[in-house]
């Protein structure tokens, strides 16, 4: 029996949704602070948590940029997969969780369980950060340890599938049983020797979990 981590910026949806709002909303600052990240000066949380604060936008206004964010195609069918494959899905991501909620709800995904960082907001405009699922003792230093959050759901005995294509997936990159990888993390995989499949949008994850479960028939 397999369980199904999957990653959200950058594989539900193609392209990275935080820098896009961050880009559209945050005072342009922000990019020092993905910087000073990229070169390890400070912590994903910390750099995440920073660039909230400089986001400046009315509800609606974020709504409404929300509501043209289209996600990969396959990603609903694969959804069905796992739920026919009995394989609970969650999704683990270092973005928010408001931006997430609305965004698979307008597609109609319902009832998947979603681990984020918490997007709060002021009412005056102004947003902050909570990150109830990170994790002191992960070396990623993310708002959300995917590697601790694995633990949580699924039976025992339960293999981990990751889907993901970035650093924040790279914590739980280096414990799962398997990895649908793109971007660094697939460069990551093949550095490490992780087992991999590279896998560059829903439909190739669809064949090969299919292949996986062998369950052909269902995506054929
Ligand atoms: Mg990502
Ligand atoms: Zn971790």
């Amino acid at each position: 029996m397999w369980k199904v981590m999957c990653d959200f910026d950058g594989t539900i949806v193609p392209f990275d949704v935080t820098d896009r709002l961050l880009d559209r909303f945050a005072d342009p600052a922000w990019q020092f602070v993905e910087e000073a990240w990229k070169h390890g000066r400070i912590s994903a949380r910390r750099c995440m948590t920073l660039q909230v604060s400089m986001i400046r936008a009315r509800q609606e206004e974020l709504d409404d940029f929300l509501d043209t964010i289209d996600i990969d195609p396959s990603f609903a069918a694969f959804v069905t997969d796992c739920r026919q494959a009995g394989a609970p899905l969650a999704v683990v991501s270092d973005g928010l969780d408001y931006v997430i909620d609305r965004i698979l709800r307008r597609h109609r995904i319902e009832g998947l369980q979603v681990f984020a960082n918490q997007l709060v907001a002021g009412g005056d405009g102004t947003y902050r950060m909570e990150a109830p699922f990170a994790a002191e003792a992960c070396p990623a230093a993310s708002g959300v340890c995917k590697c601790q959050r694995a633990g949580s759901i699924g039976g025992e005995g339960c293999r981990t599938l990751l889907v993901g294509d970035g650093r924040s997936d790279f914590c739980l990159g280096a414990a799962a049983d398997l990895v649908f990888a793109r971007g660094e993390l697939l460069a990551r995989a093949r550095e490490r020797g992780w087992a991999a499949v590279q896998v560059t949008d829903f439909a190739a994850a669809r064949r090969e979990f299919a292949r996986l479960t062998g369950r052909m028939a269902d995506v054929a």
